[in-house]
């Protein structure tokens, strides 16, 4: 698979390119660039994830805000099922409803149901001008409050992203950028477009946070700039190393005005675990990355994490969201399968399986226990 890798052929009056499956994600996206256009899904992982793992796992990324996730931009799919015949779907028509959506189907079902091979995505112009602004609130309630306006005041933000205190102080720790420690919240906000959209677009923002706690919003005045307030966000997985041997990274889903209940939720399953949990992601589709902290050497500290995953995904739920926004339930997730979809949903998934891959040949043991 990881031969993969070859960009078969584009066909720019479609806005469509045809690549085998191992092609990994940032060359896709850098091939397109070079030409002008914009391949939106971005997943953090995409220098070393493949365009056919990012089908399988339906996977999202910071500019999905605006853009939505790579099951967006899919127009066709070659899969080669488990009894070895090659599936062909979808295609290059805007429109079309014949027969089931099984194209959307194999997408994100994880491998479960058929290896895919060659993938036909969508692409776009790339933006013109991109501004980003950096909010520090001091009271986390009011940063949950501005994520809510942002989204209700017409910025149309690309990207909106939350650094709780834990990670701010983690990556401060570690890099000394000068972040606000005694700041409960960072608001990392980008807007994109045409130069006048994504200027108006900023200034909203800018405004919008400050009228709901921000003690300080920066826009960043250069592309140097901007890319340093992405650099304190895109350093957290690395910081959190050098505070605990191990980590597990969470990926739950909640509606996004529900951001501050799940962030005190996990606050609470980390002190009633003893487990430091450092908490950052994508605050404008309610996508947050709850990082467990702990060392696995150490058995019954891993017998807490466990209970604590658990404690996280009922908090998800019942704050009306998910097990996962992005990362899929692959096999630490399937015992909470049923909890999060209901019985009857998980039994018409296991059918389905049971219809494609009679004899569990395909990712064995992934989604269902
Ligand atoms: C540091 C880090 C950051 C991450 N950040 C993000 C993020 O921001 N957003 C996000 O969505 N995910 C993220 N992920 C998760 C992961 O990288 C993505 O889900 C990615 O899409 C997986 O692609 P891959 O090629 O690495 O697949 P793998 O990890 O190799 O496989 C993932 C699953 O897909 C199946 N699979 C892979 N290729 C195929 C294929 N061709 N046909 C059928 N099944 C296949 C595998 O069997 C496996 O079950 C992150 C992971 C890490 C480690």
């Amino acid at each position: 698979m990881k031969l993969m890798g070859e960009s078969r052929r584009s066909s720019e009056s479609n806005m469509m390119a045809t690549a085998q499956a191992g092609i990994i994600t940032s060359d896709l996206a850098r091939t397109l660039a070079r030409e002008g256009y914009f391949y939106p899904p971005d997943p953090s992982s995409a220098e070393y994830s493949t365009l056919g793992g990012n089908v399988a796992c339906n996977a999202g990324g910071a500019h999905c805000l605006k853009y939505g996730i790579t099951g967006h931009y899919v127009a066709a799919l070659e899969v080669v099922l488990a009894d070895g015949r090659v599936m062909r779907l979808g295609g290059k028509a805007t429109k079309n409803v014949t027969g089931y959506d099984l194209l959307h189907l194999m997408i994100g079902s994880e491998g479960t149901l058929g290896v895919i091979t060659e993938v036909t995505v969508r692409f776009i112009r790339q933006p013109e001008a991109e501004r980003t602004a950096e909010a520090v609130f001091p009271k986390l309630a009011d940063a949950g409050r501005a994520i809510n306006a942002v989204l209700a005041s017409g910025a149309n933000p690309a990207m909106l992203e939350i650094m709780d205190e834990t990670a701010i102080k983690s990556v401060e720790d570690y890099l000394h950028l000068g972040l606000p420690l005694d700041a409960e919240a960072i608001l990392i906000i980008q807007t994109d477009g045409s130069a006048e959209e994504a200027e108006r677009g900023i200034e909203i923002v800018a405004e919008v946070c400050r009228q709901n706690g921000a003690r300080e919003v920066r826009v960043a005045a250069t592309p140097e700039e901007s890319a340093e307030m992405w650099h304190a966000r895109h350093s957290i997985s690395g910081s959190l190393g050098r505070i605990r041997p191990n980590k597990l990274g969470e990926d739950v889903t909640v509606p996004h005005n529900a951001i501050p209940a799940m962030i005190a939720r996990i606050k609470e399953i980390s002190a009633r675990y003893g487990l430091p949990i450092v908490i950052f992601g994508h605050a404008g589709d309610g996508n947050l990355h709850p990082n467990i902290l702990f060392d696995k050497r150490d058995l019954e500290e891993f017998e807490r994490v466990e209970q604590a995953v658990g404690d996280l995904f009922r908090a998800a739920v019942e704050l009306g969201g998910s097990l996962s926004g992005e990362h899929g339930v692959g096999v630490l997730k399937r015992p909470y399968l049923e909890m999060a979809l209901g019985p009857v949903a998980v039994e018409v998934q296991k059918r389905i399986k049971q219809a494609l891959d009679p004899h569990g040949i395909l990712n064995p043991g992934k989604i269902f226990v």
